[in-house]
């Protein structure tokens, strides 16, 4: 009863004001959806950079992407990148998208461990998404237009500060796996908001799962089939860290999203295209 009490709390902090559901479902861009060149699908793939050992990684991360030519976005935290820019200024002069990934990632083991994003106040919140879209643009000269929430801790009250900073969408909290809309994007509000195979990330796959490189491999490869056969978008998110021991697993996913007719995009690509639709 408590248990059950405590996810209705938590389910109802997520959803915020949202009017999920029914209008979720209507507003989900389930047709008409096209892809530039014809392509069948769209395959974005995204990392997160949440710790050194990630920043350790991207070396190994960007030219495997260079020698695949490969777009990517990444999740930056705003205190990382003030504190150690030099790791960050190549993904915008390589032309990679940065995605705001607030000031100091609530709930980050080592920059802020004392409390969640869902805890925060409005007030707080603005300040963390304002904060990090400022360091990005100071240090690395780069306008961020997409946003991810800590820990994919999703609230309504982020999406006018978003639109305040003229961002086009977020890719937060909703899981492709689990929606109505599958991984077609809903609005909410007005906003786009991409949904993620979260269940298919390194993360989860690699260090929770421990599942096999070549088990992660195969799931990887059906989500890109099922996207190719309903025109949707593949969309993953991986952590640095979990790429350099195990580089064929990303060499193959690019190359299998090719050969079934992929868009390779960034998310602010995606975001673009859905825009003039
Ligand atoms: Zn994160």
């Amino acid at each position: 009863m408590y248990r059950q009490l405590k996810k209705n709390i938590f389910k109802a902090k997520i959803l915020g004001r949202l009017p999920f559901s029914e209008k979720t479902k209507r507003d989900a861009l389930y047709s008409g959806m096209t892809w530039p060149n014809n392509a069948a699908f769209a395959t974005v793939i995204s990392f997160d950079i949440d710790y050194m050992e990630d920043e350790a990684a991207l070396t190994p991360v960007i030219e495997l992407l260079q020698n695949n030519d490969c777009p990517a976005s990444f999740a930056c935290i705003g205190a990382m990148v003030e504190q150690r820019s030099g790791c960050y200024r190549l993904l915008p002069e390589l032309g990679y998208e940065i995605i705001n990934h607030s000031m100091n990632h609530p709930y980050h083991r080592v920059i802020y461990p004392d409390d969640r994003w869902m805890n925060l106040s409005e007030e707080k919140i603005k300040t963390e998404i304002i904060n990090c879209h400022d360091i990005i643009r100071t240090k690395l000269g780069y306008t961020c237009k997409g946003f991810r929430t800590p820990h994919f801790e999703f609230r309504g009250d982020i999406i006018p500060v978003l639109k305040e900073l003229n961002y086009t969408y977020d890719s937060s909290g909703f899981y492709s796996e689990k929606e109505i809309a599958g991984s077609l994007p809903p609005l909410i509000d007005g906003f786009l908001e991409i949904p993620i195979y979260r269940e298919a990330s390194s993360y989860r796959c690699v260090r929770e799962q421990h599942l096999t490189d070549i088990q992660w491999s195969s799931k990887l490869e059906d989500i890109l089939q099922y996207e190719a056969s309903i025109g949707g978008i593949a969309s993953f998110y991986f952590d640095p860290q979990d790429i350099p021991a195990r580089p064929w697993v990303l060499q193959k996913l690019i190359k299998t999203a090719r050969e079934n007719n992929a868009w390779l995009a960034t998310y602010a690509e995606v975001a673009g295209h859905t825009a003039v639709l």
